[in-house]
């Protein structure tokens, strides 16, 4: 059977950060990965005003997506086609366009169409806080996490497709130790990071025991540097991950988190990889 990973995130550049890697490693081994983002990051940063402007930001980092995608070996890629809602608390919350107003019923359904014509073995979305807690980092789950279990519902709406009944969820995590070590590393060159702190308790919380595999993807941490530099508007030079070395962060970077949510995991299980077998 042809394996393939269907990847859903939020914004351009989330798939590189969370599962870059992860794509690329599978994607070389014949793999085929499709990646669904759910909007084109309207209201993020701009790094260099030279790069957009706010009207155009959405339109360059669909760009931007675009030449990371290609550079992890990406099958499809498809945009849901919803606005970013912001983060918690702005005013792009409000907007009839922002993927938190959607219904969650539409959006399941666009979801349920795509997982049962792409028919992937292994499904991987953000864990329930996504990371950080951005509003559409938590939708993007919660919506993925319903499809998942709609599309292999013989009984949900038939006229999407054939139920399919994918054998994996997971949740890509970033666990404590990973910020304790890079925050480690950073204080041994005196490098500033105060920037922890303001994540609070939401980016520290993913237990370490919580995470099933722990992908080694050095084989294409090369592949994942040039699509975060794909992204940049978003991976300027004041990004936290640009303060340390770039071969430190390489090195950090070559390990890719994922919690197994189904088939429920056992106790203390660990898995060698992301597809069974
Ligand atoms: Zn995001």
């Amino acid at each position: 059977m042809q394996r393939s990973l269907l990847a859903v995130y939020a914004h351009p550049d989330d798939e590189a950060f969370s599962a870059g890697g992860a794509i690329a490693h599978y994607a070389a081994q014949g793999v085929r990965v499709y990646l669904v983002c759910a909007t084109r990051g309207e209201v993020g940063e701009i790094s260099d005003s030279s790069l957009a402007t706010p009207d155009t930001l959405g339109q360059v980092r669909e760009d931007e997506l675009r030449c990371a995608a290609e550079t992890i070996g990406v099958s499809e890629l498809i945009f849901l086609d919803y606005r970013d809602s912001g983060m918690a608390g702005t005013t792009e919350n409000q907007d009839p366009r922002a993927f938190i107003n959607a219904p969650d019923e539409e959006v399941a359904q666009k979801l349920v169409a795509i997982i049962r014509r792409l028919q992937p073995m292994v499904i991987a979305t953000f864990e329930p806080n996504g990371g950080y807690g951005h509003p559409d980092h938590i939708a993007v789950h919660r919506r993925t996490v319903q499809a998942f279990h709609a599309a292999a519902d013989p009984g949900y709406r038939p006229e999407l497709g054939a139920p399919w009944q994918t054998s994996r969820l997971f949740y890509s995590a970033i666990p404590r130790s990973f910020f304790i070590e890079m925050r480690q590393q950073m204080e041994e060159l005196g490098i500033d990071t105060r920037e922890f702190d303001s994540f609070g308790d939401s980016a520290l919380r993913w237990p370490d025991e919580k995470i099933h595999v722990i992908l080694d993807v050095s084989s294409t941490v090369e592949d994942k540097w040039q699509a975060l530099n794909c992204h940049r508007t978003q991976f300027g030079p004041d990004n936290l991950f640009r303060r340390l070395p770039d071969e430190r962060v390489k090195l950090l970077m070559s390990r890719e988190y994922f919690a197994l949510a189904w088939p429920e995991p056992q106790p203390g299980q660990k898995l060698e990889g992301l597809f069974p077998g």
